[in-house]
């Protein structure tokens, strides 16, 4: 397993702490004289990123500080204009509601009781006759605003926003996106990729619709996305890419099917994604830095853990997941903050609430280490910088899964109308 560390550690295991005098510049990328475009782009991040590590050691001493209260109210603005107006112009509606839901249940931040049914109306309006939601109120069903919209409401978790899901037309609905060899289309005459059956698995398990045939074949064709590099590409044959193997791999623990994978060889490409310098993840092999990465790359060591403790695997850690959990969180809270609330992917770049949820997620997985009675907090800076665990399945509280798959365990399985029509 320490092959597959991410960077040098030291005798205690860990990495260096940049902050506590190590010289940076080992850390550094080495271009061996020859200067390439992917080489150049990096070096730029890197001398941005030292300079926002530099600045912090002349100015802040040992402090890292989460800014909860300008998040919080970044947060707060941006549910009150969606719950408001809807007067946002974009197609992806319910990954604004989640992305901020998320967000405010790891800082602790409760909703109101009137923003809560707000919230249930409007994706109500968003939910298809035919079943599954779209990015907008009439718009036609997609699978990746379902996702968001189910995951929104079992955040929500009260009664009125269990009932808004309609089971028995989410169940055709997903039947009509199903192929012939297991894989799913993202939405009718739409694309297939590794994303549909991992949003297709997380809404069917959450809200108890799956059936016998409704994943047949699936399992084994997301192993065909797993390629040389070791990680998961959109189709088979592509590229590894960290949001497609977050997909994959979370679709293949819900199906209970993980041991089709190569896990040896994907906890390789996932750990040699964490950045040498920055501490934070790549989402491919020769990218830089992202932010939001920390959740789909980070978030795979929890699910890889678990499937090695399956086997058996002596060798893993007890209190460690098996990436630098505080080198992330190093890169996270110096890198990742706006000063006026919101976190983003680099030095830079803008705040927004995709990189505010996952980067936000991905600092809650590097503090949180086990599940059940065996955990681990390693919290980097001051104690109140610590957020709510996150279920490295579905990205809600695990609070939420278990009282969401309890809900829904009371109601039978629909009986599957669209099954013969399937193959
Ligand atoms: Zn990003």
């Amino acid at each position: 397993m320490a092959a597959a560390a991410p960077s040098h550690p030291s005798a205690d295991g860990r990495r260096p702490r940049r902050g506590g005098g190590t010289e940076p510049g080992r850390e550094r990328l080495q271009d061996d004289g020859a200067r390439t475009l992917t080489s150049v782009e990096q070096t730029k991040v890197e001398d941005i990123v030292q300079e926002v590590f530099d600045a912090y050691k002349t100015n802040h001493h040992d402090r890292f500080l989460l800014h909860r209260d300008k998040h919080f109210h970044y947060l707060k603005r941006g549910l009150r204009q969606l719950t408001d107006a809807y007067e946002c112009l974009d197609a992806s509606r319910p990954w604004l509601c989640y992305w901020i839901l998320h967000s405010l249940e790891l800082l602790e931040e409760p909703i109101s009781e009137s923003v809560a049914s707000d919230v249930c109306q409007f994706l109500s309006h968003c939910q298809s006759p035919s079943g599954g939601f779209g990015g907008g109120p009439g718009q036609h069903p997609h699978l990746a605003p379902t996702y968001a919209a189910v995951n929104a409401l079992c955040i929500i978790g009260t009664e009125e926003a269990y009932n808004v899901i309609n089971r028995e037309k989410l169940l055709e609905y997903l039947y009509s996106l199903k192929q012939p060899d297991g894989s799913f289309i993202m939405h009718i005459g739409g694309e297939v990729d590794v994303r549909s059956a991992y949003c297709a698995a997380s809404v069917a398990s959450l809200t108890n619709i799956i059936t016998p045939t409704l994943f047949e074949r699936t399992a084994e064709w997301i192993a065909r996305c797993q390629n040389w590099e070791g990680g998961i590409g959109g189709v088979p044959g592509m590229e590894a890419h960290g949001g497609y193997t977050f997909c994959g791999l979370a679709a293949l623990v819900i199906l209970k099917s993980e041991d089709v994978l190569n896990l040896k060889s994907l906890l390789h490409w996932v750990t040699s994604r964490q950045m040498r310098f920055e501490g934070g993840f790549q989402g491919r092999c020769n990218k830089l830095v992202d932010g939001c990465y920390s959740f789909w790359q980070a978030g795979l060591l929890p699910l890889l853990h678990r499937a090695l403790h399956a086997r058996g695997d002596p060798s893993l850690s007890m209190t460690h997941w098996m990436f630098d959990q505080e080198a992330l969180q190093e890169y996270i809270l110096l890198c990742c903050q706006c000063p006026a609330g919101g976190l983003l992917d680099k030095p830079g770049k803008s705040r927004d609430f995709y990189h505010t949820c996952y980067c936000l997620s991905g600092l809650s997985i590097a503090q949180h280490f086990g599940s059940g009675d065996l955990l681990h907090e390693v919290i980097l800076g001051v104690p109140e910088n610590r957020l709510q665990p996150t279920h490295p399945v579905y990205n809600i509280s695990p609070g939420k899964v278990v009282q969401a798959v309890m809900h829904f365990l009371k109601k039978p399985v629909p009986s599957p109308k669209e099954e013969s029509a399937a193959n």
